[in-house]
């Protein structure tokens, strides 16, 4: 029985009777809006962001970056306030409304007033949606000028003192309690001399906090006082500060006191490997006025180092630097010091055998490891 069927048409068929594919036509390449370089146009925002990366915008103060956080202690002048890689600037300030500005207003906003301000920026490319932002938090707490100068003269009065105690650390906290602007500033001081009491545990000071205690009492004193480079009694606080915590690797600020500055200056040279000379030095207690106290172990080390150079007496005083490499009462810092001041003058004076026992106990040290590596390489070939 013939059938009549349908034809059946093929796939190709129908779609033959319908309008053809549109073959997509190649695309043509694009130009990339930052450089005028064609690409193609898939690869544009790989382009964009490989050849032109949205760079983080940066506060700049006085040719820095800036941190992200920090305190100031003195306003900064307008022309010392920029910005790098931003492109809209919101600032708040003390909890009022952000407000929309440009560098102008953030550098006028920033040195006439104190308070804390929140700085946003962002950095957004034209050519796209791309932006970085970066937040920035200021505290601006300005002290009075007058007030830093009671403060300096409290100090003087009743602290630059041999026979400091704590009874004359609160008559000082309590005598600067009125100058409020300059109240971190008194704790910094106070925070200081506290630790100088905690590093000599002398009981007749009455001193109640432990030995371990100093080194966060200094650093609490640093992080303030180092806002104060201009003032000189900042400067002297945070070059004993630092010589106790063994910060010489990027070289200390001049503090004015001449047996502190020159014996930080040669263990800087050490640590930086630059063969630093012996300069003589006026023992530490010849100074023409108290500055500040610094502990016992300090001074005895500004000591020894005034009269290492003093050919007379160089037995004498490798002695005394011997024990001291040892003592029990010096903080592990000042162990350090005392082997690498030890080391030195052995090698200063040819006796390389000598040298090599303290060498290696700074073999590990993360301040003089290099110089200690070094000499003892030295000292191996020559011996
Ligand atoms: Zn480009």
């Amino acid at each position: 029985m013939p059938t009549l069927g349908w034809i059946k048409e093929t796939v190709e068929d129908r779609q033959a009777e319908r309008e053809p594919i549109p073959t997509p036509k190649p695309p043509s390449p694009v130009r990339c809006p930052e450089c005028g370089a064609t690409v193609e146009p898939g690869e544009l925002a790989a382009h964009l962001s490989l050849r032109h990366p949205v760079a983080r915008p940066l506060l700049v103060l006085a040719g820095h970056a800036a941190p992200s956080q920090l305190v100031l202690r003195e306003t900064p002048s307008e022309e010392a306030i920029a910005v790098a890689n931003c492109t809209a600037i919101t600032l708040f300030s003390d909890g009022g409304e952000p407000i929309e500005t440009d560098l102008d207003g953030l550098a006028s906003a920033l040195s006439a007033e104190q308070g804390h301000f929140v700085i946003e920026l962002v950095n957004a490319r034209a050519s796209d949606s791309a932006s970085v932002s970066a937040i920035y938090r200021i505290n601006i707490r300005v002290a009075d000028a007058a007030e830093l100068g009671e403060v300096d003269r409290e100090f003087a009065d009743r602290l630059a003192l041999d026979a400091v105690n704590l009874a004359a650390i609160r008559a000082f906290a309590d005598a600067c309690a009125p100058l409020a602007t300059a109240a971190d500033y008194t704790d910094a001081l106070a925070n200081y001399v506290t630790g100088v009491l905690a590093k000599d545990q002398d009981p007749a000071t009455g001193v109640t906090i432990e030995f371990s205690a100093f080194k966060e009492r200094f650093q609490k004193a640093l992080w303030v006082l180092s806002e104060y480079p201009g003032r000189r009694l900042p400067r002297v606080v945070c070059a004993a500060v630092r010589m106790n915590i063994n910060d010489f690797r990027r070289g200390l600020p001049r503090s004015g006191v001449e047996s502190l500055d020159a014996c930080a200056e040669f263990l800087t040279g050490l640590a930086k490997q630059e063969s630093p000379v012996h300069r003589p030095v006026l023992p530490p207690g010849d100074a023409h006025a108290a500055a500040c106290p610094v502990d016992r172990a300090t001074y005895e080390i500004l000591e020894i180092f005034s009269r290492l150079h003093d050919g007379v007496l160089s037995d004498q005083v490798l002695d005394r630097l011997r024990s001291c490499a040892e003592a029990s009462t010096f903080s592990p810092y000042d162990r350090v010091k005392c082997r690498a001041l030890l080391a030195s003058r052995y090698l200063s004076i040819g006796d390389t055998r000598a040298a090599i026992e303290p060498l290696q106990a700074l073999e590990h040290d993360p301040v003089f490891t290099a110089w200690a590596t070094g000499a003892l390489a030295e000292s191996g070939r020559d011996g």
